[in-house]
């Protein structure tokens, strides 16, 4: 993978800092993108030369065009931006269920868009789907929504950019400990409930997640697009866990 150039959006933390070193790893040059400023600038150089850092929001398209705008032709983009709400549908203000909306969904046409119009030919596109694309959960109705549309914006994007020789895939990650999944992680139940809906026992790190997505990155996975990727120790065998039920009992225990 000498000399490609990859944008990773949301790359200052979690999921995307894994793929960002993986990537840099792998001879990428690398754009660490994400709306913390200072942790992509602080990443960028922890990476060092040839890396850089960039600020974006997906939420702001003009950010996106701009940034792609300025790498100009590129091989590789990763979207990870994302983020969940917790609440009943019925009780859900619309403004919080567009928000998830807003950013896992509308962003990643945002992104997929502007990275659409630089990828070169032979290059890779991947979004940072989730197992709440396939798998419901209570409480989580704008992400799983937003999650399994992105699913299949990743299939049309496949169809749509694959005669100019680009492959569009997805990584649909379950539970990994991420600065995302801190606040879940430390509910009593959340963890072990996820691990007792496994195949494999445990719950995924970060670095599980960016060895699939540099697979899906370069030319080992050359005939593989429109793809949706579980990475989740088997957890789309069983039932996700009941993270609603674990967060009331515990409000009900507080004092
Ligand atoms: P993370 O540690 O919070 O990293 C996400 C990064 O994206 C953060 O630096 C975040 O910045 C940034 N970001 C958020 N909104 C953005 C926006 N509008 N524009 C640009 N950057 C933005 O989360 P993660 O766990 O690595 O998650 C990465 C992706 O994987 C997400 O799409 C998530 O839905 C998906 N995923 C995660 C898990 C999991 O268990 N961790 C499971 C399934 C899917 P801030 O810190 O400022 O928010």
């Amino acid at each position: 993978m000498t000399e490609r150039v990859a944008v990773i959006v949301g790359g200052a933390s979690g999921i995307g800092w894994a793929t960002a070193q993986a990537l840099a790893t792998d001879g990428c040059r690398v754009v660490v993108a994400d709306r913390d400023r200072d942790a992509a600038t602080e990443r960028a150089s922890a990476l060092g030369a040839p890396h850089s850092a960039a600020w974006v929001d997906v939420s702001d398209e003009p950010s996106v065009e701009r940034l792609f705008d300025d790498v100009g032709a590129l091989d590789i983009a990763v979207n990870c931006a994302g983020f969940s709400t917790l609440g009943l549908i019925t009780e859900m203000p619309a403004e919080d269920f567009r928000a998830v909306i807003d950013v896992c969904l509308v962003g990643a046409f945002i992104v997929t868009k502007h990275a659409g119009r630089h990828l070169r030919a032979g290059g890779s596109l991947v979004q940072i789907s989730s197992l709440n694309g396939r798998q419901a959960a209570a409480g989580m109705s704008a992400y799983c929504a937003a999650k399994a549309g992105l699913s299949m914006l990743t299939q049309v994007a496949a169809l749509e950019m694959g005669p100019r020789g680009i492959r569009v895939n997805a990584v649909a990650p379950g539970f990994v400990h991420t600065p995302l999944t801190e606040p879940a992680a430390a509910v009593p139940g959340v963890v072990d409930d996820y691990i007792d809906n496994t195949a494999l026992g445990r719950a995924g790190t970060p670095e599980d997640i960016a060895n699939a997505v540099a697979y899906l990155c370069d030319s080992r996975s050359s005939w593989l697009t429109g793809e949706v990727l579980d990475i989740n120790g088997g957890a789309h065998l069983l039932r996700y866990p009941d993270l609603l039920g674990h967060v009331t009992r515990l409000m009900d225990q507080a004092p």
